[in-house]
């Protein structure tokens, strides 16, 4: 059925760390998952060190831990991925759940993107460069992404810029799409298209 992306009916990637996060709910009926949204986000911004992305996923942020925080703890939001810097995945809603990623956003005239969009958020900011690590691990999640849900055609890949435009900038001039879009296809270094995932 899944024909080989070793994606579950529920839609959990086999290999993720799963981390099923209450900020979800069911897409529209009868939804065609056709678009993948690329993020980038740090907590608190520019550090990596910590695990606060995965609290403000699972919406349990401490608004002392840091006064960046004040404004986002609260905040009900989610991603189906994150790749942090060292490749890690991390996976807080299945697929055929709707994560809370894009907010007000609008694709190819179609508004709220979140209810027929898959939401993948990178480690890091728009100005520091992605590691090896991460181009690998989206790269391959992508490939499994686009093998069980193939209305997501390689042109509707977008950045979360692509569908907020004013409002939201990631993944940021950083993000090297011409390298991404060549992983995808199996091209460019270091790729080996069936490696499975640790
Ligand atoms: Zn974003």
């Amino acid at each position: 059925m899944d024909g080989g992306a070793g994606i579950d009916g529920e839609g959990w990637l086999s290999g993720a760390e799963r981390r099923p996060s209450p900020s979800q709910d069911h897409r529209p009926p009868g939804t065609n998952i056709d678009l993948l949204v690329i993020h980038n986000i740090s907590l608190p911004p520019g550090d990596f060190s910590g695990d606060w992305i995965d609290d403000l996923f699972l919406d349990r942020l401490d608004p002392a831990a840091h006064p960046y925080f004040q404004a986002i703890a609260g905040l009900r939001v989610s991603a189906h991925l994150l790749i942090r810097r060292s490749g890690r995945l991390l996976q807080y809603v299945p697929f055929e759940q709707r994560a809370w990623h894009a907010g007000v956003s609008r694709f190819a005239g179609r508004e709220r993107c979140n209810d027929f969009s898959i939401g993948i958020e990178l480690e890091g900011t728009d100005e520091i460069p992605f590691t090896e690590a991460q181009y690998a691990r989206l790269a391959e999640c992508t490939r499994r992404i686009l093998r069980r849900y193939p209305a997501i055609t390689e042109d509707r890949i977008a950045g979360h810029a692509e569908i907020a435009p004013g409002r939201k900038t990631d993944p940021g001039p950083a993000f090297d799409w011409n390298r991404y879009r060549r992983s995808i296809r199996g091209e460019g270094r270091g790729i080996a298209p069936e490696l499975p995932l640790d």
